[in-house]
């Protein structure tokens, strides 16, 4: 950002902002490019999956998986259902054809992520879908779920976890993920779809969701989100700087593992989800006495702790420590939360 920031007005010095420029001018290409190249790189991305950098968040996506991958006559798609995100993936899908659920965690409040050996998994699916790493229920699966053995395109919505850790591309057919969590500005999404899957679409599917008609074009069959995209690729040579995906999963694994050992040596706070799915990005916690919630919001927030509060439909507090939060920030969390602790328990 304080890049961004030094050459908002003047950007190598041409005297304009980089959104000033014509998506379609030489030097904006060049960014473009670039930026693919770095996430490319930074993924070990197979040359046979293209990159797409696509508008209306990981929402829109919901909608372009099943009109990309559903066939006309008797669609059919599994998804796994894990928490809030696979909900609302199951529920856009259903709109265009009949969705089985291969496995799901229901029965416990969405609290594990269901085990590999209980997937009931379909070879006639068009597609089977899962969410890595549900953000809201700070769910994360220890594995990948193997359709692709069974000739069934695996899809995943990484919005949450892309990025955090090394991953082997070639286990997935299409990868997607909306920006704003370990990518960049929100309302930017990242699809990386192999290209076998690119030519199954439905005939009315519309255009700007159509992953052929945005590969094609490098993605810009229309104006693309320019600065979204000039920000990504930002982020992505940060992420090289840094020592890449090897080095943030070691950070990553620090940051979670503290944490969380913290919550579970506490009698104050705990964490409800199974050891084995809990999320390094997302850290749910809940106080024992939830008549203290108001208060420990409002000192956190005055002790430059920001945005501890758990989403509206599960409660409680989530610690969201993407890429972005410096161990550091962890620590003052947890000083914070013992402070807190022995003033309140
Ligand atoms: N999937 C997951 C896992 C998410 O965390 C989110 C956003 N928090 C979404 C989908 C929706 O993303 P967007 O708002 O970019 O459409």
């Amino acid at each position: 950002m304080l890049q961004a920031q030094q050459e908002l007005l003047d950007w190598q010095g041409r005297g304009c902002s980089v959104m000033e420029v014509s998506h379609r001018s030489p030097e904006y290409v060049e960014v473009a490019q670039q930026a693919e190249q770095d996430l490319r790189d930074l993924l070990s991305i197979p040359s046979n999956y293209k990159v797409l950098f696509l508008q209306g968040g990981a929402s829109a996506q919901f909608g372009a998986v099943p009109l990309n991958l559903m066939q006309s006559e008797k669609p059919l798609a599994q998804y796994i259902h894990s928490g809030h995100w696979a909900n609302k993936a199951i529920a856009e899908a259903r709109r265009f054809g009949e969705v089985t659920i291969a496995g799901s965690s229901e029965d416990k409040g969405f609290t594990y992520a269901p085990a590999e050996s209980a997937l009931k998994l379909d070879p006639a699916a068009d597609y089977l879908h899962y969410t890595p790493n549900e953000t809201i229920g700070g769910v994360e699966f220890p594995y990948i779920p193997d359709s692709e053995s069974l000739g069934v395109p695996l899809v995943a919505d990484m919005s949450s976890n892309i990025l955090s850790r090394p991953l082997d591309v070639s286990r997935f057919g299409v990868i997607y993920a909306g920006a704003q969590k370990n990518i960049g500005p929100s309302g930017l999404a990242v699809v990386i779809v192999r290209e076998d899957l690119l030519d199954r679409a439905r005939p009315e599917i519309p255009r700007i969701l159509h992953w052929r008609v945005s590969a094609d074009a490098d993605s810009m069959d229309n104006t693309p989100p320019t600065f979204a995209w000039y920000l990504a690729g930002l982020v992505f040579k940060w992420l090289k700087e840094v020592g890449g995906l090897e080095a943030m999963e070691e950070l990553n694994r620090r940051k979670a593992e503290k944490l969380y050992a913290y919550i579970d040596g506490s009698d104050f706070y705990s964490n409800p989800i199974a050891r084995d799915s809990r999320s390094r990005m997302n850290v749910p916690f809940v106080l024992r006495d939830d008549s203290l919630d108001g208060l420990f919001l409002q000192q956190s927030k005055d002790a430059g702790l920001l945005n501890l509060k758990g989403h509206r439909v599960v409660g409680g507090m989530r610690a969201s420590i993407y890429n972005a939060i410096p161990e550091e920030a962890v620590d003052a969390l947890i000083s914070f939360m013992d402070d807190f602790a022995r003033q309140h328990g």
